[in-house]
């Protein structure tokens, strides 16, 4: 089932489909391409009909923000619970520890991916990192990546550059790239190298980790405000009928 929030489809998943669906690309052919928008994604994606097609031709969209979920339920699909991106990447971790299935990290500040795949391998005994790189670097930088991405030969490509930027990227070189899965995870590196905390389960559970943020980083009040304006903008166009 998928369910429209402005001009983005998710799939309307559980966290374990998502984890499920996102294993079976595993058998495919072709690169597949997993997202998770969040509102802020989805509000570029009104401006931005290039990201809006980026994100759309996407195999598996995830709802990723309370937002999105509060948003579902004025439209006729309704989206049970978000599925934070962070969690879908444990989980994939997590069921596929003990295989050969293997994963490159790209983004964040220098040292972060590497400091991530560490903590991950910890974490996961057997898990197989078989690359990383910070997302710090220029278009000109570009074909050496891919070389060394296709050296390392992982079956999956998370790339945390921020969006649009990873969406973007993932886009552009996906075909280059002899992997079989890419998923855009944002900050993703930050949290699990253990550089930035997530917050804690009383504000997951009550759906405020965006209080939590706001609090941890005031500066990021600019950049919130978007979800508010997101939240008015859903509900100005359920009035109207245009949802
Ligand atoms: N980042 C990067 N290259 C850039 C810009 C950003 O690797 O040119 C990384 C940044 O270090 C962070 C992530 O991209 O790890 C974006 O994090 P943010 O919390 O903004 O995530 P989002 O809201 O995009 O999920």
């Amino acid at each position: 089932m998928k369910t429209k929030i402005l001009n983005v489809v998710f799939d309307n998943v559980l966290p374990q489909q998502a984890v499920t669906e996102a294993l079976s690309f595993l058998d495919d052919e072709g690169p597949r391409v997993i997202f998770t928008p969040n509102p802020e994604m989805v509000m570029l994606a009104r401006k931005d009909d290039e990201f809006a097609s980026f994100l759309n031709s996407a195999d598996l969209i995830i709802p990723d923000g309370i937002g999105i979920v509060y948003a579902s339920r004025l439209t006729a699909n309704k989206i049970a619970q978000r599925v934070p991106g962070i969690e879908l990447l444990l989980d994939i971790f997590d069921s596929v520890k003990d295989t050969n299935c293997s994963f490159y990290f790209l983004g964040a500040a220098p040292g972060v991916a590497d400091a991530a795949a560490v903590k991950m391998q910890e974490k996961f005994p057997g898990l197989n990192i078989c690359g990383s790189h910070h997302g710090y670097f220029g278009e000109d930088e570009d074909a050496a990546i891919i070389a060394e991405i296709n050296t390392a030969k992982p079956d999956i490509v998370l790339v945390g550059l921020g969006f649009p930027r990873q969406e973007k990227w993932i886009f552009q070189y996906k075909n280059q790239i002899d992997a079989k899965i890419f998923i855009g995870v944002g900050g993703s590196f930050d949290v699990l190298s253990g550089k930035l905390r997530r917050a804690p389960k009383f504000f997951q559970k009550l759906g405020l980790e965006w209080l939590f943020r706001l609090l941890r980083q005031p500066s990021r009040l600019w950049r919130q405000r978007v979800l508010a304006k997101f939240m008015l903008l859903v509900i100005y166009k359920k009035i109207r009928g245009e949802l």
